[in-house]
């Protein structure tokens, strides 16, 4: 029998047993990246356990991917799931329901756009985008048309790593190029034109819609990132490609799913970016900032229509129903996190970070090495013209203070909307820092 383990890990032996036991995301990677140790999390600040090159504290840059949009540690969300917790921490949900769920699937329907209506409660973002697409496909079938069963997406995408999400991420330069002899054949449209302010671009536009036209017969549904490709290049684009593909998708009979779970919840300005190109998708995806970051647990939100087509099948179920979709928990902080987003200045928060992005980071275009620099609400990139040497480059904004997470050939920022303006320039220098170490 093993002896029963007390007492806390020194450093050493945490990273020791790191090193041999534990999987990174994407990891390992070995001898390029040693992780650093986090004892604790407050505010937008990253305590650990020993000093990084002389900071034992980083300011966050990264809200944990996307997601910490309140900071750590926020009362009003401790609160909650105190609160929940003595309540109850999880229950099914197959048979049972319960308020913290059903009062969140309510607030999401009012808080998206019209006519998004029926709620599926994940429990994480990848799930969220498998559940969208197993949507579609089942409403066509259940429509009496099976065939159509692929995707359209944009190259440079990005949309979780399991396996449909996998089958619609960048399948050339992507993270998942591994796997494009295994996964369903999609079609892929080019990516749009670089630029959030771009001109129109009638050729662009005609592929689009040539592709939709030319596919519509097998296409169960259009998946993308609205307005900010992510993790697949940190990409802005016009909103007027949504709106084409909104037409293009209703003149050929093709679902629209939008996957906001990077960008909802405010970080590109409006509460989800859908709403700078004014279109309601057939069925959309939220995640990471639902909790502010606290717990895993993400939706799929879709139209009446959508889910009456679904009832209508041989099969009028949804097949879908993990052990703890809905758990209430999450839900319960998810429930406090959107108030407490929704009773505070959110434009203005995130409008002054992007200020302070914008006047940090101007000048940083003329640093060798650097091809492009964008800014777009509370997000901020600095593009290379080469792959980073991610430890470089991490050690780098460490010795400014601030806590980043550069890959391939981007640095880039999503800082909680409760940075302060010090800490928001902080991070530019350590920006720039990165840009140039790496
Ligand atoms: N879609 C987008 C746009 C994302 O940015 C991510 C996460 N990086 C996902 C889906 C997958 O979410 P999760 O990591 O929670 O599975």
């Amino acid at each position: 029998m093993p002896e029963p383990r007390t007492g806390s890990l020194t450093t050493e032996e945490l990273l020791a047993l790191d090193r041999r036991h534990v999987w990174h995301p994407y990891g390992p990677m070995p001898g390029r990246q040693e992780p650093f140790v986090v004892e604790s999390a407050t505010g937008v600040r990253l305590r650990l356990a020993e000093p990084v090159a002389g900071h034992r504290e980083l300011v966050d840059g990264m809200s944990s991917w996307w997601s910490a949009i309140h900071g750590y540690g926020h009362p009003v969300l401790h609160d909650a799931a105190r609160e929940q917790l003595n309540r109850m921490s999880h229950v099914m949900f197959g048979g049972l329901t319960h308020e913290p769920a059903v009062r969140l699937a309510a607030r999401l329907v009012e808080i998206t756009p019209e006519p998004l209506e029926h709620v599926f409660l994940a429990d994480s973002g990848s799930v969220s985008v498998e559940v969208a697409v197993k949507m579609c496909l089942q409403y066509w079938r259940s429509l009496g048309k099976p065939d159509k069963r692929r995707l359209l997406t944009w190259r440079g995408g990005y949309h979780g790593d399991t396996w449909q999400p996998m089958s619609v991420c960048d399948p050339d330069g992507g993270m998942h190029h591994l796997w494009s002899g295994s996964l369903p054949r999609q079609v892929f449209a080019d990516a749009p034109p670089d630029g959030f302010d771009t001109p129109p671009d009638p050729a662009y536009e005609a592929h689009l819609r040539e592709l939709i036209a030319r596919h519509a017969d097998e296409l169960a549904a259009v998946v993308v990132e609205p307005v900010v490709q992510g993790a697949g290049g940190m990409r802005f684009h016009s909103p007027a490609w949504l709106r084409v593909l909104r037409q293009a998708c209703d003149e050929h009979g093709v679902l629209l799913v939008l996957d906001e779970i990077a960008t909802g919840f405010g970080r590109t300005g409006e509460l989800f970016a859908a709403g700078h190109a004014g279109i309601a998708p057939d069925v959309m995806c939220v995640g990471k900032a639902l909790t502010g970051g606290m717990l895993t647990m993400a939706a799929t939100l879709c139209t009446a229509a959508v889910a009456d087509g679904i009832a209508r099948g041989e099969v009028p179920v949804l097949a879908h129903g993990p052990t703890f979709m809905g758990n209430p928990l999450a839900a319960a902080v998810a429930n406090a996190s959107v108030e407490l987003l929704l009773a505070q200045d959110w434009r203005g928060e995130v409008g002054r970070i992007e200020t302070g992005l914008r006047e940090g980071l101007a000048g940083t275009e003329r640093l060798p090495g650097v091809r492009d620099v964008r800014v777009l609400g509370a997000i901020g990139v600095v593009q290379l013209d080469r792959d980073i040497d991610m430890a470089a480059a991490t050690r780098a904004a460490a010795r400014e203070g601030v806590w980043l997470r550069p890959f391939r050939d981007l640095v880039y920022t999503m800082p909680p909307y409760v940075t302060g303006d010090e800490d928001v320039a902080r991070i530019c220098a350590a920006v720039r820092a990165a840009a140039a170490a790496g």
